[in-house]
């Protein structure tokens, strides 16, 4: 059973609403891509993802359950993942991994990703121990899928640390979240209403969402009976973290170049370059 510590991110709890009002125009939901392909663009590797992409049209959201597997929790959200044809981002733990192979190697072949959350759930360490935090974490990983890792959550969000220089330097996308289910909260974490609502306020497109498995969060697994069946049935699609961001890729590829700022320096109007 996994005690180790919550991600919190002080301020960025959204505000719980839930209004017809606001409901989104419904839409099919349909099959985007490949949800076994892990593969990331190459314009995100490295790069610190906290953020959805402003603009991006799509109605795509990528649950992410972190510090798992546990033989608690993830069996039931794999289930529930599999009852409504969504697909989720794992960011597990190596120990844990290392103990419920089976969990990690189910959610790999039932569509869903598995990234890399750590070994232990460290917040801060020595570059030997960010070595076999990250190395040690892919090898469970692969060992179980056969398939290698594409994507890094640091423990707490914390990107300023060795674990996190490393994953940025062997090329791994550091993806936090845009919206937290707030699912760690001691005030809801066993209350799945609450869970349910603080991601069904009307997400944007493109967010990406923090939630958990890691032990002691069947109050999360349970919010998925709200949170899936009545976004899809406004046209949401649940797709895995590689997915969204190929899908990003590409909707970033088709839009028209950006005009290059002002010239400051130059300080006057006509001092402007053109644009080409
Ligand atoms: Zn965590």
């Amino acid at each position: 059973m996994s005690t180790a510590p919550r991600e919190t991110q002080p301020g960025t709890a959204p505000t719980p609403v839930a209004t017809e009002a606001s409901a989104a125009e419904e839409a099919p939901v349909q099959p985007t891509t490949d949800s076994h392909d892990w593969s990331v663009p190459e314009i995100f590797r490295s790069h610190i993802i906290g953020q959805r992409k402003k603009g991006f049209p799509r109605k795509l959201l990528a649950l992410t359950i972190d510090d798992g597997p546990s033989p608690s929790d993830t069996p039931v959200v794999l289930e529930k993942l599999r009852q409504y044809g969504a697909h989720a981002t794992f960011f597990v733990l190596g120990y844990n991994a290392s103990r419920w192979p089976k969990l990690v190697a189910q959610a790999a072949a039932e569509g869903h990703c598995v990234g890399i959350h750590s070994y232990s759930h460290i917040a801060k360490c020595t570059s030997e121990q960010a070595v076999k935090n990250l190395h040690l974490t892919a090898e469970m990983i692969e060992r179980a899928t056969g398939k290698k890792p594409t994507v890094f959550r640091p423990p707490y969000g914390i990107t300023t640390n060795e674990l996190t220089k490393l994953a940025r330097k062997e090329g791994y996308p550091v993806i936090l979240w845009s919206l937290s289910s707030a699912d760690t909260s001691p005030r809801i974490f066993r209350n799945a209403d609450l869970i349910a609502r603080n991601v069904i306020f009307t997400p944007n497109p493109g967010e990406i969402i923090l939630m958990h498995d890691g032990g002691g969060h069947m109050a999360s697994a349970r919010a998925l009976d709200q949170i899936i069946p009545q976004l899809q049935a406004k046209g949401w699609e649940f797709v895995t973290v590689p997915e969204l961001l190929r899908a990003w890729a590409e909707w970033m590829a088709a839009q028209p170049p950006k005009a290059p700022p002002p010239n400051t320096s130059a300080g006057k109007e006509s001092d402007r370059a053109p644009t080409p």
